[in-house]
């Protein structure tokens, strides 16, 4: 089942040599760095343990920044020929019904957004590059031995095929580590690699060579995602121009021998009507797929980059394009650090930078896996019920580079430094092409013409040593512009508010500004990145105030600052931000670390949803966060209480989390400042009442309780006193009762009916009128939460029928009701009865 590969002429290994880099590993990503370090003059040797390049394709998907490195490393061409770009990607059920299709197209990096090819026909071109380019690849050759000094680093190695042979030592300036998986140079150093919580994934991955590529495929037009409980599995025309990746994901227990048998894998795609007269499978073989991440990626002059550093399931093809990044990442800090313009602990900032957008990844992966390969029922049918509403997961936001040498820290979607720059096509001298092929190095890259003498001396010479290159991209022709020819920098500009950003020699941004008078401070800003991560500037540098640094969109908080947090405490006015700004972020740890380790419970009571653990609740987040549309929102509108006796907060979700609008009361009890019960009540009429009856657990399954005897009563007697004065002058609408109980200027909100009544007596007046049909009247009320400032309370129906619900309630300091917000589930009552009761909320004549 394996195809031949030519054996590439191997160099004779002599006893020792001397080189600026050494490289174990030459699978994809020992190509790419090893060919862009030697296009920068240094001199590269690589050993490889194979002999040959590796017949056989794991990585079928690139993305369109990938193809920008290949375009650094002048492959590009030839790889868009090889590869054929994604272009659709269908998610359809067992039975092949499409329930949603991601259309994929440019992708901003200058490229489209997706390329499938066959990792073989790649690998040949990334191959016959680096060697070009005068990369020295040792074949058949296993590195043994790492060692290091202060100013070396060696690699003790020795032909795979001969033991008695005599060792070989590499001594280079640094040692790189892109040696997969189970890295050996890794394993050297004593780094252990963190799993990231995935249980280890079993799949088929089958590869199937077309006789005919032109043909077309009925059943498989293009990649197809089957969303299939009983077997999740990924096919396509999925590698390049001749092959099909065929992907099953195995049961546990499932003998993996077995089921990669050649019987199997044809009795497998039988159901794409492939069978042996169309063509031949190249091989079965069953992948473990984990989530790892190395703590540390250098150690003196070692380094790791690829999959020796991170690994990560398929689920969005990003693996290998993960360790592109690294590789464009840490080739111009080497650069800098090998001319000596920066320490060896510059190179820290590739760790910093790049751990943090896998790790994010690795949450995209795994979340958006766990959605699609779920194989629980339940699960399965609310997500393709979301799917078929056309609650499609929008193509997910990208994460940004962490610390290092980026301007801004906050981070949020709207951010652009430490995201790719973007590339265009741009005219210059009458040639039109895209604007790495004209500018490379640190740019300026700027919508209109800089004004003359903009820098002070101290910039300019941060400009100077750092032999920026400037780049007007305008709509008009001129003497020095580039012409934005189809528009995408002025779109982008506009996009993001910004008249220039400054552009890193990998293409990253490291800062934007919205007015172009604000560039020297961030040439500044720059500088400053630069020196405090071990730059060596040759000048001396001015002193730089930071508080002159501004950054474009740093804001603190990414969500309207309309809170009301005057009956919470400060201790819950920070968690409440905290944990509102994370979510709104889609932080999945940040949000996550909000929730007690060992005792969490959290409900959606409208629906009947409910996460037991503290597991399964940060297995929602990595399930949906991830696809959250930049522009979605979760955030508080109101809070009262504390952290201690438990809170009520009105949540705010816009439609682009769920679907539809969502305005909650969220009772929230605490144990050791981290929530342990999180309960949701709101209206489904706001949402779309049709949308929340298919989502709704069906009445059969429906849970009893809301899970409140899995927490203690915390709150403060104030409340329990107001609350069941409250609910009992409600039960017998004892008008008089209520009266007394609410402060003189009283508010009354119900969010199902949308009624708002103001003042003691109008609000007792229509309990009295309303009396009897009020779905909270004579309910039981099964547990409160909050201090003597407020809180809120739960409640269970007397009959059945009616809708369960909550309430947020603040109290003056005599503990009257200054406030009282409820809501329920108004799609479980008629419209008649709803009509009838925010009709009551009029005053009759009188
Ligand atoms: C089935 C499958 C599908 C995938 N799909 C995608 C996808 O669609 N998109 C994507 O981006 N990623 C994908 N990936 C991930 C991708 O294949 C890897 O991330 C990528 O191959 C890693 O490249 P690398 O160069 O870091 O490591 P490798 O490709 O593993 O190369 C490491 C090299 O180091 C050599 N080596 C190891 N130890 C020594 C030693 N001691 N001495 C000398 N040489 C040594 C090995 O022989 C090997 O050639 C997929 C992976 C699998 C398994």
């Amino acid at each position: 089942m394996s195809p031949t590969t030519s054996k590439p002429e191997e160099s004779a290994l002599p006893k020792s040599i001397s080189c600026d880099v050494a490289i174990v590993g030459y699978g994809p990503v020992g190509m790419v760095l090893s060919g862009l370090l030697a296009q920068r003059g240094f001199n590269v040797i690589v050993v490889e343990r194979h002999h040959t390049l590796y017949p056989l394709a794991r990585a079928g998907h690139y993305d369109g920044e990938t193809m920008r490195t290949f375009q650094a490393l002048g492959v590009a061409d030839a790889v868009e020929i090889a590869a054929q770009p994604m272009l659709l990607w269908n998610l359809v059920t067992a039975d092949m019904e499409v329930l949603a299709t991601i259309h994929l197209g440019e992708g901003g990096a200058g490229w489209k957004e997706s390329y499938l090819s066959y990792q073989p026909e790649i690998e040949k071109i990334l191959d016959a590059r680096a060697r070009e380019l005068g990369v020295t690849v040792y074949n058949g050759v296993e590195a043994l031995q790492i060692d290091q000094s202060a100013d070396r680093a060696t690699v003790t190695c020795r032909p795979v095929d001969d033991e008695n042979a005599e060792l070989t030592v590499i001594d280079a300036a640094f040692v790189i580590g892109a040696d997969g998986a189970n890295s050996f140079v890794r394993e050297s150093l004593g780094i252990e690699r963190a799993q990231l919580g995935f249980a280890p994934m079993d799949s088929l991955v089958i590869d199937f060579k077309l006789n005919d590529s032109d043909r077309e495929l009925d059943r498989l037009p293009e990649v197809l995602q089957v969303l299939d409980p009983e077997r999740p599995q990924l096919a396509g025309r999925w590698e390049g121009r001749n092959y099909s990746r065929f992907e099953f994901i195995l049961h546990e227990g499932e003998d993996a021998e077995e089921f990669a048998a050649i019987e199997n894998c044809w009795k497998l795609l039988e159901m794409w009507d492939l069978s042996p007269a169309d063509g031949e499978i190249e091989r079965g073989i069953v992948y473990r797929f984990e989530a790892t991440l190395a703590p540390e990626w250098r150690d003196g002059r070692i380094l790791l980059a690829g999959d020796a550093a991170h690994t990560m399931p398929p689920t969005m093809g990003q693996g290998l394009c993960s360790g592109i990044r690294d590789a464009i990442n840490l080739v111009w800090k080497l650069d800098a650090v090998l001319r000596d313009q920066a320490e060896v602990s510059f190179l820290d900032t590739v760790h910093s930078e790049r751990s943090a957008h896998v790790q994010h990844l690795i949450e995209m992966c795994v979340g958006l896996g766990e959605m699609w390969n779920t194989r629980d029922l339940e699960s399965a049918h609310r997500r393709d019920e979301m799917l078929r509403m056309g609650n499609v997961p929008p193509a997910p936001a990208f994460p940004r580079l962490g610390a290092g040498i980026v301007a801004a820290e906050t981070d949020h979607s709207l951010i652009v430094d430490g995201r790719p720059a973007p590339q265009g096509r741009v005219a210059f001298g009458g040639q039109a092409d895209r604007l790495d092929e004209f500018a490379s190095g640190w740019q300026i890259v700027s919508r209109h013409a800089l004004p003359d003498g903009l820098f002070s001396a101290g910039q300019q010479s941060v400009l100077d040593e750092l032999e920026f290159g400037f780049s007007h991209v305008s709509r008009g022709p001129g003497p020095d512009y580039y012409i934005d020819v189809d528009g995408e920098y002025e779109l982008w500009f506009r996009k993001h508010g910004v008249r220039a950003f400054i552009q890193r020699p990998d293409k990253y941004v490291f800062g934007a500004v919205a007015e172009l008078t604000d560039l020297p401070a961030l040439v500044d800003a720059l500088g400053s990145s630069l020196e405090d991560a071990g730059w060596k500037f040759a000048f001396e540098r001015e002193a730089v105030d930071s508080d002159d640094i501004s950054v474009v969109g740093s804001a603190r908080i990414p969500y309207p600052e309309t809170v009301d947090f005057s009956h919470a405490s400060d201790a819950a006015e920070q968690l409440f931000t905290s944990f509102f700004s994370a979510k709104t972020r889609r932080k999945i740890n940040e949000t996550h670390v909000h929730f007690h380790p060992d005792q969490v419970y959290y409900a959606d009571a409208t629906l009947g949803w409910h996460w037991d653990t503290n597991e399964e609740l940060r297995g929602v987040w990595k399930q949906y966060m991830p696809f959250w549309k930049s522009t979605a929102k979760s955030y508080p509108v109101q809070v009262a209480g504390d952290t201690t006796t438990g809170a009520a907060v009105v949540v705010t979700d816009t439609p682009e989390l769920f679907g539809g609008e969502i305005r909650a009361i969220a009772i929230i009890d605490f144990a050791d400042e981290k929530i342990t019960r999180w309960i949701d009540y709101w209206d489904g009429r706001g949402f779309g009442s049709d949308a929340v009856s298919k989502m709704r657990t069906p009445a059969e399954n429906f849970p009893d309780t809301v899970g409140e005897d899995t927490v203690d009563d915390r709150h403060a007697p104030e409340m329990a006193k107001a609350v069941d004065a409250l609910m009992r002058a409600i039960a017998s609408g004892d008008a008089a009762q209520l009266d007394k109980i609410l402060a003189y200027d009283a508010t009354f909100e119900d969010f199902a009916l949308r009624t708002q009544l103001r003042g003691s007596a109008a609000i007792a007046r229509y309990i009295k009128r309303a009396s009897g049909r009020l779905p909270y009247q004579g309910a039981d009320v099964i547990h409160i939460v909050g201090n003597a400032q407020g809180g809120g309370f739960e409640w269970m129906p007397a009959t059945p029928a009616a809708p369960r619900g909550a309430a947020i309630v603040t109290l003056n300091e005599t503990g009257k009701v200054t406030s009282l917000g409820i809501t329920y589930d108004g799609a479980a009552l008629d419209d008649d009865q709803i009509i009838t009761l925010s009709g009551l909320a009029v005053e009759p004549r009188r």
